[in-house]
C-alpha cells in the first residue's frame, strides 16, 4: 500500500496539473487507506484469526467429546440392560428376605446408573445441538396427574406434606413438547424430594392466556435444606453438586439442573430460583404452550389412550428375539416370560432369516448393532423375501429421535434397552392381541 500510495500520489499530482478542476486526492487517500486496512498486518485482525482457529479446535474437541459420551453411554446401557433385567427378574422369585433386600439395592443402584447415563446422553445431545423440541398435542391434566403420581411414589414414606394445584383456566389440550416439559418438572420435583427432610413441598402451575397461547408459570417449592447465596450461580452448571460434603447420602449427579435449564431455554422459556439456606427453595419455570383449537383439538380428543393393561391371552404366540449378545437374549427371555409367550432366540441375522423360513412367528424383536449383518439389513432382507411379521427394533441406541428413525427405516416399533416392561406390554398388546 505504501508503494501504491507513492505511485498514485505522483500520478495524481501530474493529472491535477493538467486538469486542475479534478479533485482526485481525497478519493485516492480513501482507496489507499482501504488497502492498508486489509493488507497491513493488524494486531486485531491477527487476533481474530487466532481466535477463530482456537474456536474451531475447541469445537472439534467438544464434538469428539460428545461423540465419545454418546457411544460410551450406549456401551454402558448394554450391560446395564442385563443387570436390570436379571435383578428385576430375581425380585419376582421366591428368595429370602436378606437376598431380596440386596437385590432391591441392586435395582436401585442400576436405576440411578441409568438416570446418569440418560443425563449424559441428554447433555451431549444438547451440546451437539442435536436435541430437538418435538411438539405434539397433549392432555394437560393427564400430564399433571402423572407428575403427582410419580412424586408420590418418589416420596415413599418420607414424612413430607406434598401440596399440588393448578389453575382451572388452563385448557385441557395444549400443544408443546410434553415429554421434555414433564422431564424438567420431574427434575425439580425430584430435587425437592431429595433435599427436603421435613415440612412440605409444593407444585403449582398457574397460567395466563394470551390469544392462542397459554403462559405457564410452574412453581416447585420446598422447605428443605436451601441453597447458599454464593452457590446459586453455580446451580445450573454441569456436575456441580453443592454442599454434597454434608449430604453425601443424597444420590445425584449434578446434571439435572444443567439439563433442566437448557431444555427450558430450548422451549423459549426461563427458569429462576429463590432460596434461603436452611429454610427452603423455590424454582419457577415460565414457558409458553400453544392452545389446541379446531380440528386439531377434535383429533386429540378422539385419540384413544394407549392400552397398558395386561394382554388378555398371549398363550401360543411365538416371539423371536435376535441379538448377538447371549446375555441380552437371556434378559429378553426373562422379561417375555411374564407374558406367557413362547420365546425363541437366535444370535445373528442369518439365523433369523433361516428360522422364519421354517417356522411361523407372531413378532420379532431385533437388535440393531450386530456383526456381519445389522438389524436394519436383516429387516430389509425379510421384507424382500415378503416376510411380513411385525419387527420391533430392540436397541441400546436410546437417543431421542431414534424411534422415528427406526420407524422410518421400516420397523414396526421401537423398544430401548434396558427393556421397559410397560412399553413392552404396549407393543405386545398392539401386535399379539385380538387375532
Ligand atoms: P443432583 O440433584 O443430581 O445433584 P442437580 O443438577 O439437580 O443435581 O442439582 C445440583 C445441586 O443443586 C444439587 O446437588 C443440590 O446441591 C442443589 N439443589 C438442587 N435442588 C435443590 C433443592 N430443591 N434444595 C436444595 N438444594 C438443591
Amino acid at each position: 500500500p505504501l508503494y501504491l500510495y507513492l505511485m498514485f500520489g505522483s500520478l495524481v499530482i501530474v493529472v491535477q496539473k493538467i486538469y486542475p478542476g479534478l479533485l482526485l486526492t481525497t478519493s485516492m487517500e480513501v482507496f489507499v487507506t482501504f488497502l492498508m486496512y486489509f493488507t497491513i498486518e493488524n494486531p486485531d485482525v491477527k487476533m481474530i484469526k487466532q481466535l477463530e482457529v482456537a474456536k474451531e479446535q475447541a469445537d472439534k474437541a467438544n464434538h469428539a467429546k460428545s461423540e465419545f459420551l454418546s457411544s460410551m453411554s450406549h456401551e454402558i446401557r448394554t450391560p446395564l440392560n442385563a443387570i436390570m433385567g436379571f435383578s428385576n427378574g430375581l425380585l419376582e422369585e421366591e428368595i429370602n428376605d436378606a437376598a431380596k433386600s440386596d437385590v432391591k439395592n441392586i435395582v436401585m443402584a442400576s436405576e440411578n446408573l441409568l438416570e446418569l447415563v440418560n443425563g449424559i446422553l441428554d447433555i451431549s445431545k444438547i451440546e451437539a445441538n442435536k436435541l430437538e423440541i418435538i411438539e405434539t398435542p397433549y392432555n394437560f391434566k393427564d400430564m399433571f396427574d402423572e407428575l403427582v403420581l410419580l412424586t408420590k411414589a418418589r416420596l415413599g414414606d418420607k414424612p413430607l406434606d406434598f401440596k399440588y394445584s393448578y389453575d382451572k383456566n388452563i385448557p385441557e389440550y395444549l400443544y408443546g413438547d410434553a415429554i421434555r416439559l414433564k422431564q424438567v418438572i420431574i427434575n425439580l420435583l425430584t430435587n425437592a424430594v431429595k433435599y427436603t427432610n421435613t415440612g412440605y413441598m409444593m407444585l403449582n402451575i398457574s397460567a395466563k392466556i394470551k390469544e392462542d397461547k397459554v403462559k405457564l408459570v410452574i412453581t416447585v417449592q420446598d422447605s428443605g435444606i436451601g441453597i447458599k447465596k454464593e452457590n446459586i450461580d453455580k446451580l445450573f452448571s454441569k456436575f456441580d453438586r453443592l454442599g454434597v460434603e454434608k449430604e453425601t447420602s443424597v444420590e445425584g449427579t449434578g446434571l439435572g439442573l444443567a439439563i433442566t435449564k437448557k431444555l427450558v431455554e430450548l422451549m423459549h422459556g426461563n427458569i429462576n430460583v429463590q432460596s434461603e439456606y436452611g429454610s427452603g427453595s423455590k424454582f419457577i419455570i415460565r414457558v409458553d404452550q400453544k392452545i389446541l383449537e379446531g380440528e386439531e383439538l377434535e383429533k386429540a380428543k378422539n385419540k384413544k389412550p394407549v392400552q397398558t393393561e395386561q394382554i388378555i391371552d398371549a398363550h401360543g404366540k411365538k416371539v423371536l428375539v435376535v441379538d448377538d449378545s447371549k446375555l441380552n437374549l437371556k434378559v429378553a427371555e426373562n422379561v417375555l416370560k411374564n407374558f406367557k409367550v413362547s420365546t425363541e432366540t437366535v444370535t445373528s441375522g442369518l439365523e433369523c432369516l433361516s428360522c422364519v423360513k421354517s417356522k411361523k412367528y407372531d413378532i420379532i424383536f431385533m437388535d440393531i448393532m450386530m456383526p456381519n449383518m445389522s438389524g436394519v439389513e436383516v429387516l430389509k432382507k425379510l421384507r424382500e423375501e415378503k416376510v411380513n411379521i411385525p419387527v420391533i427394533a430392540l436397541t441400546a441406541d436410546a437417543i431421542e429421535g431414534q424411534e422415528e428413525k427406526y420407524i422410518s427405516e421400516g420397523f414396526d416399533g421401537y423398544l430401548s434397552k434396558p427393556i421397559d416392561k410397560t412399553k413392552l406390554k404396549v407393543i405386545l398388546n398392539k401386535y399379539l392381541k385380538g387375532e
